[in-house]
């Protein structure tokens, strides 16, 4: 139930950036009701929708997220998509200030033919598959060919390439789908490249995830020694933490391994590797002209060092056989309702310091605002910004703070009268519940898979 707080805020998506807003405002202002409206009836976004699931320590922020949401003067209600259920204009005069948080929904594309393929997927619906997003549960990738290839060096190509090779005792301890866990026992896959445009300098995966891919069981590493050449004389220059990503890309790809990692290298059955400064030009079918057999890739050079180097087709084409192709490109923002300012280009909100342009009383953050791109704590720390600037302009007297608002009192009856039935926090909970009676031994929680089945067990 709402509190008496006077001031009304309202956040529009239930991930970290959602919860990290508005933590930070329940602090800071004690006169404020803060409510958060989330599409799905679960919340906590990416974290159970996109952190992997041997990465359970990541997870932990769901303690905090709850605390929050257990609030005196904080309300979730789930279930609710807003530009569809109700309007951002419709938030707006409902509430003081409204946040949009509410992430990066889509995909980019490569924007080359043979993308529309059988066997090609955009690593966002693979991720959404193995973690149990309702909208990616039918997804059932074909597993059956020995080579996949994944477009893209960042943590996420990192996260799919261990996952497709983890060994399957591993992954049971966690709470992936029951079902990806089926077909990835079935799995023929023995082989990852991880394809990036630019070379090891421009990587844009972590030193963690690195890590854990040399390390990984039963796996060796299989790079091309020569695109590291010149490498070991940059990392003089460079500095941390690229450095130490670098040298530890030198030491497995050029460095003859000690004996116990040799051996072990001997005996693995599966293997990944880095492929530098390629692009991709087309995805290849194979005789039945339906299913992706390989990928025709264009090599390039590097023009300019650093970061803000920038990757030059040489005219050299190059094809590499493979029956999976994961684009791991990003995700991207999209417009959820034409009265909000998007700049497509960028794919975000327009914003200063969180503040919407033109729009007062609108705000953004998370990936919203800033693109798809860092981890968890930089979520937290944009959306601690975000929070500071609706804060200032309460108490500043620009939001009109001091007249009264109905907040979810003005919103219910229209979600009433649309048939759309929110989900409580402690409803939300009943569903963790049951995923938590469902799991398999040894597993944390089965993820229900279903809106409907995740709607009637809240209701029951
Ligand atoms: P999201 O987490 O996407 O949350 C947005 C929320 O808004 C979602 O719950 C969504 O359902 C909701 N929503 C969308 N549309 C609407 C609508 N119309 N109405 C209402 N609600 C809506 N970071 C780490 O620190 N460690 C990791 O190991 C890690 N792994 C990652 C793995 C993957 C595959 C990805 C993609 C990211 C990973 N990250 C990791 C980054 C981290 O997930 C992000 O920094 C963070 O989730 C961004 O938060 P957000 O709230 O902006 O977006």
């Amino acid at each position: 139930a709402s509190s008496a707080a006077h001031q009304k805020v309202c956040v529009v998506g239930g991930g970290p950036a959602g919860f990290y807003t508005a933590q930070h405002l329940l602090k800071a202002c004690q006169d404020v009701q803060v409510d958060i409206y989330e599409r799905l009836p679960v919340p906590f976004g990416l974290v159970r929708f996109g952190v992997a699931p041997d990465h359970p320590e990541v997870k932990n922020v769901i303690s905090t997220f709850t605390q929050t949401a257990h609030h005196a003067r904080c309300c979730y209600y789930g279930n609710v998509n807003v530009g569809t259920d109700v309007s951002v204009e419709e938030l707006r005069e409902a509430y003081h200030a409204v946040v949009l948080s509410y992430g990066a929904e889509g995909n980019r594309s490569m924007g080359v033919p043979g993308e529309d393929l059988e066997g090609v997927y955009p690593a966002k619906d693979f991720v959404g598959w193995y973690n149990g997003l309702p909208s990616n549960r039918e997804l059932n990738p074909g597993l059956d060919c020995e080579t996949a290839v994944i477009l893209g060096q960042g943590n996420v190509a990192l996260d799919v390439a261990r996952i497709l090779l983890s060994p399957i005792d591993e992954l049971k301890k966690t709470d992936i789908t029951q079902r990806s866990l089926d077909a990835l026992a079935q799995s023929q896959v023995r082989r990852v490249l991880i394809v990036g445009r630019r070379g090891p300098l421009q990587i844009a995966g972590t030193i963690k995830e690195l890590r854990e891919m040399v390390n990984l069981p039963d796996t060796k590493p299989e790079m091309v020694a020569s695109e590291f050449e010149g490498m070991a004389e940059a990392l003089k220059v460079i500095p941390r933490p690229r450095k130490r990503l670098t040298e530890l890309m030198l030491k497995t790809a050029v460095d003859p391994p000690a004996e116990k990692e040799r051996q072990r290298r001997q005996a693995a059955s599966r293997s990944w590797g880095l492929r530098f400064l390629r692009s991709p030009l087309e995805v290849l079918a194979g005789p039945d002209g339906a299913r992706v057999a390989g990928i025709r890739l264009a090599v390039n050079r590097l023009e300019g060092t650093g970061d803000g180097s920038v990757a030059v087709p040489t005219g050299e084409v190059e094809t590499m056989d493979c029956g999976l192709v994961i684009t791991s490109i990003g995700y991207k923002s999209l417009p959820i309702d034409p009265a909000v300012p998007f700049d497509p280009r960028k794919a975000i909100v327009p914003n200063s310091l969180g503040r919407v342009q033109q729009a007062a009383g609108l705000y953004c953050s998370g990936w919203l605002k800033t693109g798809p791109v860092g981890v968890i704590a930089t979520t937290m720390n944009n959306s601690f910004d975000t929070a500071h600037s609706v804060v200032e302009d309460l108490t500043s007297g620009c939001l009109d703070a001091t007249s009264a608002k109905p907040g979810s009192t003005g919103i219910g009856p229209l979600l009433d009268k649309r048939g759309v039935k929110p989900v409580s926090f402690s409803d939300w909970e009943k569903i963790n519940q049951e995923g938590r009676r469902g799991a398999a031994q040894g597993k944390p929680r089965e993820k229900l898979l279903d809106v409907e089945e995740m709607l009637k067990t809240a209701r029951t």
